[in-house]
């Protein structure tokens, strides 16, 4: 497990000051920065006001400020990161930025992670669109959207802003519900197959569609039958039989039946699919540390362990191997002292307007 950015070394270089959140953010409106203005923040270029409430500001375009947003009972709220996003995040820098879209109840005090959702709660960082982010071009290094994108009424365009904001090199990973009832809030607009998802998200360069473990065809089979269960009302003794062998079926470990699917299969019939791609125009774009490029072009034996090494995470799968970005925040960082001041060098992010 690589040690958090910064640990354990001698600084030869002192971080630079903290990157406050008003640096990362811009208007909804019309995309120039913000500034504070008491309890608000006004944009510099077309004059509007946002609100800040309890310290979280709202970054609403013009059309939807004043919407009641509620959300619809939901089927599974998943609190943590994958094992996969939670190791990535454990080997990015200190001032690398990540945009947690649509993060609903996940909570995570990681100053680096920038939760946002339509809906204020009380683990939001920012109430903001998926549709018009109010932050600046090019400013974030990993963009994670779960289970939003079938919330979207217009993905394409969230997929473009997802572009926008992500610096070049950056990565971004989204699933989407595919084979699974209606569900959510604002609405369930369009579910995706893996297809789907890469024309959605064409402005990447793809690094893999696959259906992650929470999404493989047992779970939208569950779902899909307890909502028959709930909304059929039968009328005929066979209604009532048929109903009958629907319940018995719950007897059944359906999740364990996921091990009998490959990829290929599971992608036609999953709960959901997800895309995991990288912003390169050029191609051959990263985040990665400069100094652990250079070790990279210099170096044949990593370049042969490591033959894609802008790649930040390969998959969503348990057994995800380790990427480039490990190499560089562990061993790399230990082997190289150039390295190792590069990340001592790194400011913090202050995730809160008026941090206490
Ligand atoms: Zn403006």
């Amino acid at each position: 497990m690589p040690k958090p950015a910064g640990a354990d070394t001698l600084p030869a270089t002192m971080p630079a000051p903290p990157i406050p959140l008003l640096d990362l953010l811009a208007c909804p409106d019309c995309r120039a920065p913000l500034q504070r203005d008491a309890a608000s923040l006004r944009c510099t270029g077309c004059g509007s006001g946002h609100p800040v409430r309890e310290g979280i500001p709202f970054l609403l375009p013009q059309a939807q400020r004043g919407l009641q947003i509620e959300h619809e009972r939901e089927l599974e709220v998943r609190s943590h990161y994958p094992k996969g996003v939670a190791r990535l995040l454990d080997a990015l820098a200190r001032d690398q930025v990540v945009l947690d879209l649509g993060s609903g109840e996940r909570e995570t005090d990681d100053p680096r992670v920038l939760c946002t959702d339509l809906r204020f709660t009380p683990r939001v960082d920012l109430v903001s669109d998926a549709h018009v982010l109010p932050l600046r071009d090019a400013c974030v290094d990993l963009v994670l959207a779960g289970a939003v994108f079938e919330h979207l009424r217009d993905p394409f365009a969230a997929a473009g802003e997802i572009h926008r904001v992500l610096k070049p090199g950056g990565q971004v990973i989204a699933d989407c519900s595919f084979v699974f009832p209606f569900h959510g809030f604002p609405a369930s607009y369009f579910h995706a197959s893996g297809e789907g998802l890469q024309r959605i998200f064409a402005g990447f360069r793809k690094v893999a569609v696959e259906v992650p473990p929470w999404l493989m065809p047992s779970y939208g089979l569950e779902v899909l039958l307890g909502e028959w269960l709930r909304f059929c009302k039968p009328r005929t003794e066979h209604d009532r039989r048929f109903l009958a062998a629907i319940r018995a079926l719950g007897g059944f470990d359906a999740r364990a039946l996921d091990a009998c699917f490959d990829q290929e299969h599971a992608l036609r019939i999953a709960a959901g699919t997800c895309f995991l791609g990288l912003k390169q125009p050029r191609g051959d774009e990263t985040v990665l540390p400069p100094p652990a490029l250079e070790l990279w072009h210099g170096d044949a034996a990593l370049r042969q362990r490591y033959p894609d090494p802008a790649v930040l995470l390969p998959t969503l799968r348990e057994d995800a191997p380790d990427t480039f970005v490990h190499w560089a925040a562990g061993e790399g960082r230990a082997r190289s002292a150039a390295l190792a001041d590069w990340y001592a060098a790194r400011p913090t992010v202050q995730k809160r307007l008026d941090p206490s």
